[in-house]
């Protein structure tokens, strides 16, 4: 599907991650506010997309948004050779 069509049929316009994933405006949102330090609503593993194993380079290891087994994305417990596509290179 392109991203017009995509655009056309939810009313969003998909940005790309630099996962090089599609994230719809509310994800993307998400990961700005909590760049920022605010305070955000997790999402469940399932809406991320989150894997207990990373088959890519990108980890939650690697990942800005994880720190000592959690996420300030995602709820719940990660793994720190985990995946979702709200992954964003840490510093
Ligand atoms: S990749 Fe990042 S955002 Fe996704 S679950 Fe792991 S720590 Fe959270």
């Amino acid at each position: 599907m392109t991203l017009p069509a995509v655009t056309a049929m939810t009313g969003l316009v998909p940005l790309i991650a630099t996962t090089g994933i599609v994230l719809t405006v509310s994800e993307r949102m998400l990961q700005q506010k909590a760049a920022k330090g605010q305070t955000v609503r997790k999402v469940s593993k399932r809406r991320a997309g989150y894997v207990e194993r990373s088959r890519k380079r990108q980890k939650c290891s690697t990942c800005e948004f994880y720190s000592d087994g959690q996420c300030e994305l995602v709820r719940g417990t990660v793994n720190s050779g985990g995946w979702c596509k709200l992954w964003a290179r840490g510093t």
